[in-house]
């Protein structure tokens, strides 16, 4: 099974928001709901700095919006300055942390086995890890982007990861920020290669994927229709709630 049967709306916020920015947009996220029970059939999860989770855990209490983490430490606790560990993420109150996003990998120089580290203490504490994998632009031009994926797939998800307790990202490096989208091919292919490795590693396919990478209103339908697509991970659009709320929609046609 799966981590959810819903469509998952993820929006990652990264190094943006002040207190007043949130207080805002979740406002704005939380009036689009009629009632705090509403059914809807996504799961929508706001990943906000570190400094404004408890703030935004606050804000989502008794609500059907879910929060994230954006990084987390390997270790749980100790002589790490700067570090936060998932253990404290927890304890916030969030449910979630997106690991091994590609910006995070190249400016940060996090390996496949720092992020599948990270992600065995997250699972341990508790959270669900948002893994992301995706191709350069280099990858994806010299044919390697399969080979890419299978190894950062095989490589970075922990070997306590069920299909229950992790999520993947699919992210192509050279789509996220630039308003370049994936095909509907190349994310169809990228998927069938990941439920084929998912397959190899836990004996099952239905690992929930999620696809991000310049996704917005405007392309949302076209990614929705793809009937292997789990979800968004949405970065630039999910700051703007119309936009965000948008996205969520069109998981619902
Ligand atoms: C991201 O940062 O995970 C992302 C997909 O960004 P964007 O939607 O802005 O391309």
């Amino acid at each position: 099974m799966a981590f959810t049967n819903k469509k998952i709306i993820a929006g990652n916020w990264k190094m943006n928001g002040l207190k007043r920015d949130s207080w805002q947009l979740i406002n704005d996220l939380l009036s689009k709901y009629e009632t705090p029970d509403e059914k809807h059939n996504f799961e929508m999860i706001v990943c906000p700095p570190s400094t404004l989770l408890s703030e935004v855990v606050s804000m989502t209490e008794g609500s059907p919006i879910r929060v994230g983490a954006q990084n987390c430490s390997d270790k749980l606790n100790g002589a790490y300055t700067g570090e936060i560990s998932p253990v404290m993420i927890k304890d916030i109150g969030a449910n979630f942390v997106i690991l091994g996003h590609s910006e995070r990998r190249s400016y940060f120089k996090e390996s496949n086995a720092d992020v599948a580290s990270k992600a065995e203490l997250a699972i341990e504490q508790g959270l669900t890890p948002i893994i992301c994998i995706g191709e350069t632009l280099e990858q994806k031009e010299n044919g390697s982007a399969l080979a890419v994926i299978e190894d950062q797939f095989m490589n970075s998800i922990p070997s306590n990861a069920t299909t229950e307790n992790v999520i993947v990202a699919y992210e192509p490096v050279w789509a996220i920020g630039t308003g370049r989208s994936a095909t509907t091919q190349d994310i169809i292919d990228v998927i069938t290669k990941i439920r084929e490795v998912s397959e190899k590693k836990f004996g099952l396919r239905d690992v929930s994927v999620l696809y991000g990478g310049s996704v917005k209103s405007s392309n949302a339908d076209e990614i929705f229709a793809i009937s292997d697509v789990d979800g968004v991970l949405v970065g630039g659009a999910s700051l703007k709630a119309d936009e965000f709320w948008k996205i969520a929609e069109a998981s619902e046609k």
